[in-house]
């Protein structure tokens, strides 16, 4: 369901994704690991249409973009039918911050809702209804008329994951979801992504959670100086990792 063939990216004459290629089927959970810096945030960014790359191929359900062939102008617009492909890819993903993103002056459910209605034009009752459902799922329903700063940090970003589902999106892209949170609360987040990834979600998670990938992913990308330099199940990437720089970050975050 999700697609990257020959991804590049460069920030000014820094490349940070070269080439990267990986596919995500229905319902299957990828976890992107790598140092820091190594691109990870820039290509979920990519997959989610916060980033455009500058050569090479994203499908997300029936959504895909060439990069090579956007005709951008000098201050990076596009012409109409290329900006409405863009849109249509970024369409099909929700995306989970490291930091929760909520507006600060609505309440959780508005803030759930907000996407749905004022993006999606879905009517406001069967918006309303459907993230009190999705509230339930992240254990939030007594929570629906609070704003975000009378929430703990694990919940705020458990709302910002029903945020993110309440979009329908074909793949759900979480950066970090959990590395601003105060250690106790992040037992919270990973269970209700574990929820997820048991309900088929199809996933693209970029985290330092190891355990959580062990036991999460179906696939384990692991990727360093903007090349995927290994990737396959997580019982071969993480435990028995083929490549020296895999092994060298794996022992320094064991
Ligand atoms: P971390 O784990 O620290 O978040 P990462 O693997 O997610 O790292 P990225 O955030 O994708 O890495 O960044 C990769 C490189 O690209 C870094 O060197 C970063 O400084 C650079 N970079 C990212 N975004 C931009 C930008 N908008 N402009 C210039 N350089 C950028």
């Amino acid at each position: 369901v999700v697609s990257a063939r020959n991804v590049r990216k460069s920030f000014g004459d820094k490349e940070v994704l070269r080439d990267i290629s990986f596919d995500v089927p229905e319902g299957g959970v990828t976890v992107v690991l790598g140092p820091s810096g190594s691109g990870k945030t820039t290509l979920l960014r990519a997959l989610g249409g916060l980033e455009r790359p500058d050569a090479g191929t994203i499908t997300i359900g029936d959504a895909s973009v060439d990069f090579a062939q956007l005709t951008p102008n000098r201050h990076g617009r596009l012409p109409r039918a290329q900006r409405e492909q863009e849109d249509a890819l970024a369409a099909q993903s929700g995306f989970v911050f490291q930091g929760h993103n909520l507006f600060a002056h609505k309440t959780t459910l508005d803030n759930i809702t907000e996407g749905p209605i004022v993006v999606q034009g879905e009517d406001p009752q069967s918006a309303r209804e459907r993230a009190k459902a999705l509230l339930e799922q992240v254990g939030l329903s007594e929570h629906a008329d609070k704003y975000p700063f009378q929430l703990s940090g694990g919940q705020q970003q458990r709302v910002g994951i029903a945020r993110a589902l309440a979009l329908r999106p074909s793949v759900v892209l979480f950066d970090e979801p959990t590395s601003a949170l105060d250690p106790e609360t992040v037992g919270e987040v990973l269970t209700v992504m574990r929820d997820l990834a048991e309900q088929r979600w199809t996933m693209v998670v970029v985290t330092h959670e190891i355990r959580f990938a062990r036991e999460v992913a179906d696939d384990v990308l692991f990727i360093d100086g903007g090349v995927v330099v290994e990737r396959g199940a997580p019982e071969q990437v993480i435990l028995e990792p083929q490549e020296p720089r895999t092994q060298a970050f794996l022992k320094r975050i064991l």
